[in-house]
């Protein structure tokens, strides 16, 4: 096992084996250092839904270059990222009608798969569902989902295939700094040097961050999710959809359904705390919740419930880029949205450490210091999660 690399990446999770894939294609030596073993982190709870519907143009774009790989992703990438194509509704209260209808413009103007449907539709798209409420919705009919442990395995796999190097059970505790430079970090299997390191840390990467003195605005959010067992009537699949009005996202995965609800995710926790079990109290307000879209369900079964934890940010987006002393890159802060973006963002933060900027899509609104110059991220709907 060498020590030595390019650039040390520390997390497992899909951003940092998205970013070792990237490099390793470009000829460049990374090395992953995990704490625990790839997937651990938010990856490994993620929910793994695939759609561009974003609201703002840079998210857009990054699922949309990132819808490439999962559709093609044994040419791209080799092994298996597990995408179903569900279709996908985007179900939005009144407030938000016009908001919606400009996104979808948004969309088609980059070329992503999205139209303005009415109830009418919705309810032949999901004869299951109630639509009462709805009046217009955006439907795409390419998106769905996909295995997020399986599409970081697959990303790792192929980086180590092109030479990357992972090493599991190793804890980085310190970040070695020289001159103002990084030059390798501390890690409970000791040293290793390069000359850049990324902060791919997830809900732990404020600790990165404070081990090279940055503090910025990084919070936890933890988020718990279920799956129910559908019953007979409506045993055929579902789309998937996220339904602003009810405030919750779910999805088909077999004869299940998974749901998670946008608000009563707390801030703060510790991300080391349990996520075996969910919240006391999720699973009665995401079944009641799902009931109101999907009458039917109230006669599901419980088959799961647990949580995870991912960084976020005050306005809700990455802070990717450099960040305190040379050679120390952010990956961080996907705010819970962040796993259909990472084939996307490994290659843009490959181009931004390479090439000095990245050119598939323009991240430099992510930069980290748009906190401090008072540039926050803002985008069509409110922030979601609350
Ligand atoms: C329950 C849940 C559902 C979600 N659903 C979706 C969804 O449907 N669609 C979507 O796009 N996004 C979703 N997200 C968000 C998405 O999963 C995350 O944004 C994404 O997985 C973050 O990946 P990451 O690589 O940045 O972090 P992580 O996967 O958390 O990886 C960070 C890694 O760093 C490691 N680490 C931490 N500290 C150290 C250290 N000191 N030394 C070494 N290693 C360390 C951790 O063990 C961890 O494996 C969801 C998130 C959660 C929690």
């Amino acid at each position: 096992m060498s020590n030595i690399a390019d650039v040390i990446i520390v997390g497992g999770g899909v951003h940092g084996a998205s970013l070792a894939f990237h490099l390793a294609q470009r000829g460049v030596k990374a090395i992953v250092l995990e704490k625990q073993f790839i997937g651990a982190g938010a990856t490994g709870r993620s929910s793994g839904l695939v759609r561009m519907h974003y609201d703002t143009e840079v998210d857009s774009r990054l699922a949309w270059v990132s819808f490439q790989y999962f559709r093609n992703w044994k040419e791209m990438v080799g092994g298996e990222c597990g995408f179903t194509r569900t279709g996908f509704i985007q179900l939005v209260d009144k407030a938000h009608t016009n908001a919606l209808k400009a996104n979808i413009k948004l969309h088609q103007a980059i070329g992503i798969p999205s139209m303005l449907v009415t109830a009418d539709d919705v309810k032949r798209l999901a004869p299951q569902f109630t639509t009462d409420d709805v009046e217009v919705a955006a439907y795409e009919p390419e998106s769905g989902y996909a295995m997020p442990s399986d599409t970081a395995n697959a990303l790792i796999g192929a980086a180590r295939a092109r030479g990357a190097q992972l090493v599991q059970d190793c804890t980085v505790t310190g970040i070695q700094v020289a001159g103002g430079k990084v030059t390798g970090v501390e890690t409970s299997l000791g040293e290793f040097s390069a000359p850049i390191i990324v902060n791919a840390a997830g809900a732990w990467a404020d600790q990165i961050n404070k081990m090279v003195g940055l503090d910025l605005p990084y919070n936890t959010w933890r988020h718990d999710t279920m799956f129910v067992v559908r019953p007979n009537e409506i045993r055929l699949s579902h789309p998937t959809v996220i339904d602003f009005g009810n405030e919750m996202y779910f999805r088909p995965e077999g004869g299940l359904t998974l749901i998670g609800l946008e608000d009563g995710n707390p801030l703060g926790e510790s991300p080391d705390s349990d996520t075996d079990h969910a919240k006391k109290g999720f699973v009665e307000r995401a079944i009641d919740r799902l009931c109101l879209r999907v009458p039917a369900m109230k006669n599901g079964a419980l088959h799961s419930a647990h949580g995870g934890y991912d960084g976020i940010t005050p306005d809700q987006h990455p802070m990717l880029g450099p960040a305190g002393p040379d050679g120390f890159f952010l990956d961080c802060g996907y705010s819970g949205t962040g796993f259909k973006t990472a084939p996307a963002v490994g290659l843009c933060m490959t181009e931004l450490i390479l090439d000095g900027a990245a050119k598939t899509v323009d991240i430099s609104l992510l930069r980290p210091e748009r906190f401090a110059e008072g540039e926050q991220v803002k985008g069509n709907y409110q922030n979601i999660w609350h």
